[in-house]
Parts: C-alpha cells; sequence; structure tokens
C-alpha cells in the first residue's frame, strides 16, 4: 500500500528535509532499523508496524537531504544544505528583501546541528558548522565584495520565545527573573520587540562572538528556569541596511533575515496523532501551531483567502514582515531514520507537506 503527500508548487517558500544519522542509542536498541529511503526529492518512509500489511509512505518536497552515511555519494554535507536552502534568502537579502529560515523537528533529530553545527567547534566554518554561522560569514565576504560601491550596516539581535514570552539573549541580565519583552506595531516597520538589545556589527568575529554568547545564555536561562531549552524558540536577527553611491544620488535597501530554531515539535506531534488530546486541552506550543497556519494560509492566499491568522503567535506575528509578499522562507524538516520515532517523524513530515 502506498500513501502519497505532495507538496505544491509556491515559489517563495522552500520545503527541505533532512535525515540525520541513527544514533548510538537508536542502534543499541534491539530491532532498530531505518526506515527511511530517499530518492531525489522524494522521502519513502517503510512502515510495518502492521505485521499482516507493510507501508510505504512517499513524500515529496523541494530538496530531501540524506545526511546519515559520509561515505555515501549523496551525503549532504553542512555546505549543501546552506547553499540550498540559506543562500538564496541572503541574496535575496541584498535585493532588499526580507527572509526567514525555520528548522522544524523532533527534540534529537538535528534542527541544532543543522543550524548552529557542532557547538564544540569554534564555529570557524570548518565542515561542521551549520547555516547561522555560515550565513553570518558569507554575508561579510558579499559585502567586501561590493564596498567600492555600497556602504553597508549590520545590526543583529538575538531572542527566544518560551511559552509566548520573549527574552533577550544578549541582554546583560539574562535569565534573572525579569519580566518578559514585549511586541509593538512601528507604523512603518511592522512588529517589533520593545527594548531588545541591537548590537552593530563589523565584521564575521563580531557576529560569531554575540552568538556564541546567545548560545551559552540560552542554555543557562533555561537551565535556571529548570526547563530544557528545546522547548523555547530561538531567533537570530540579522537587519541589513545597504546603500548604494550612484554618480549624483544615493538610494538605500533595508532587509531584514531571520535564521529561526524552533521548540521540539514532539508535543505537536502527539497532537497530530491523538484528536482526544486537543480537547484534553493539553498544552501545546501555540507558536509551532500558528506557525503551520500562517505559511498555508500564506499559499490560500494566493488563490484568494485573506485571512492569515499572524496575531495568534508571538512568533508569527513577530515574523509577519518576513513571511509572504516579496519574503523568502525557507522550512527545513529534521527526522531520524530509526523505526523507533516513527510516529513523530511522519508527524514532522506532515507538518512539513501540510506547512505546503
Ligand atoms: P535538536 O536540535 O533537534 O534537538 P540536535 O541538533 O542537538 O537536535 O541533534 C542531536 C544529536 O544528533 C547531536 O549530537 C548532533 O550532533 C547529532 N546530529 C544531528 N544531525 C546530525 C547530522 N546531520 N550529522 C551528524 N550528526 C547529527
Amino acid at each position: 500500500r502506498i500513501s502519497k503527500d505532495k507538496c505544491d508548487e509556491l515559489t517563495n517558500l522552500t520545503v527541505a528535509v533532512r535525515v540525520r544519522p541513527m544514533n548510538s542509542r537508536e542502534l543499541a536498541y534491539i530491532g532498530a532499523t531505518n526506515i527511511v529511503k530517499t530518492n531525489q526529492n522524494e522521502l519513502i518512509i517503510h512502515s510495518n508496524s502492521n505485521l499482516s500489511m507493510s507501508t510505504d509512505h512517499i513524500f515529496q518536497y523541494d530538496h530531501v537531504f540524506w545526511s546519515c552515511d559520509e561515505s555515501d555519494k549523496n551525503y549532504a554535507s553542512q555546505e549543501c544544505v546552506f547553499s540550498t536552502i540559506a543562500e538564496p534568502l541572503l541574496a535575496n537579502a541584498f535585493r532588499g528583501y526580507n527572509a526567514c529560515l525555520f528548522a522544524y523537528g523532533q527534540t534529537g533529530s538535528g534542527k541544532s546541528f543543522s543550524m548552529m553545527g557542532d557547538m564544540c567547534s569554534n564555529m570557524d566554518c570548518d565542515k561542521t558548522a551549520g547555516i547561522t554561522p555560515r550565513f553570518c560569514k558569507r554575508l561579510f565576504e558579499k559585502l567586501k565584495e561590493i564596498q567600492d560601491t555600497i556602504t553597508a550596516s549590520i545590526e543583529l539581535s538575538y531572542f527566544e520565545i518560551y511559552n509566548e514570552k520573549i527574552h533577550d539573549l544578549l541582554a546583560c541580565n539574562v535569565g534573572s527573573n525579569k519580566t518578559a519583552l514585549k511586541v509593538r506595531e512601528h507604523p512603518v516597520w511592522g512588529p517589533y520587540v520593545v527594548d531588545l538589545s541591537v548590537h552593530v556589527v563589523n565584521s564575521y568575529e563580531e557576529m560569531k562572538e554575540r552568538l556564541l554568547i546567545g548560545n551559552k545564555n540560552r542554555v543557562t536561562a533555561a537551565t535556571l528556569m529548570n526547563e530544557k531549552s528545546s522547548r523555547s524558540h530561538s531567533i537570530f536577527s540579522i537587519e541589513l541596511n545597504l546603500s548604494e553611491r550612484l554618480d549624483e544620488s544615493s538610494s538605500s535597501r533595508r532587509s531584514k533575515v531571520s535564521l529561526v530554531d524552533l521548540a521540539g515539535s514532539e508535543r505537536l506531534g502527539n497532537l497530530y496523532n491523538n484528536e482526544e488530546k486537543i480537547r484534553e486541552g493539553v498544552s501545546i506550543n501555540k507558536s509551532l501551531l500558528t506557525l503551520g497556519k500562517v505559511i498555508s494560509a500564506l499559499s490560500e492566499y494566493k488563490k484568494g483567502n485573506i485571512f492569515v491568522p499572524y496575531r495568534d503567535s508571538v512568533l508569527t506575528w513577530l515574523l509577519r514582515e518576513s513571511l509572504g509578499g516579496n519574503s523568502l522562507t525557507s522550512m527545513l524538516a529534521t527526522i531520524t531514520p530509526a523505526n523507533t520515532h516513527i510516529d513523530e517523524t511522519l508527524a514532522t513530515l506532515r507538518y512539513a507537506c501540510q506547512a505546503r
């Protein structure tokens, strides 16, 4: 039996899936098998939980990254993932358009590895570095290429949303029991976080330093609150202001790129598989749920349905100016190939398909 989910064409949104290697815990589990196969942009999940019948679920995405085995000729490296789904956002930002990139998946499926890379590495863009440090590095390389005609200013912020509350990851007093920051709307630039610290950076080194501080603060804040950082969304936001010096005049462009490591989707996965849980009122992650609705509403919007529920969650409200319109959005869904997590994996794959 074959069930087939196919994503529609929607050019501003790119949806990709990445499969990580099995970890030692999964390998040690008796009866553990790899149930994922890929065929270009198709991903096939082979399940035989039902003894009498096995089912192949086939999903299609814009890109499928197979990152299970480095010796495999189809292995998708960190650079491959970056250049396919993140580099186009950078090019778009230089043209003055906003962009967002999300990593979505259950805890332990490879979101942070894809976004940041190996946290122990020095992020000097060796082969383990993830999308965010690569993005920052490429940004300054591109600026260098055009520095004769263009003056640039780069500002960044780094914050997290936990339980619909915003905390600055680059403030001096991270993790102390201070009140959460509020969102307001600017008449021209749209929603913004009041009192969020903004940092002007002039080099990749300066950016990297903030990134490392923010990552450390994310862990500290989670420990202080006795919570796991996997329950919060982290948003690394870069604002690019470019002024072009023309012969007799000048023109300027402004754009914003948000690189988002979303909270673990596990509770949402259960929800998707168990309608009853909704009625029980289980606490779920509102931002994740709304993000799915917003992205799917945006594709409906193109077909004439005009209501997009941005204000239903803090994350989507804040990213409103970066979703839809001329903005580019990439969603990277991360999964494990192990049969032990098949329910979560299927929920993630459906979310990613539904988003279209
Ligand atoms: P998440 O952020 O989704 O909770 P992590 O990114 O922390 O998950 O990944 C869990 C573990 O799996 C980490 O030890 C990470 O190094 C490893 N891992 C994840 N993705 C890959 C990959 N593509 N290749 C190698 N190791 C990976």
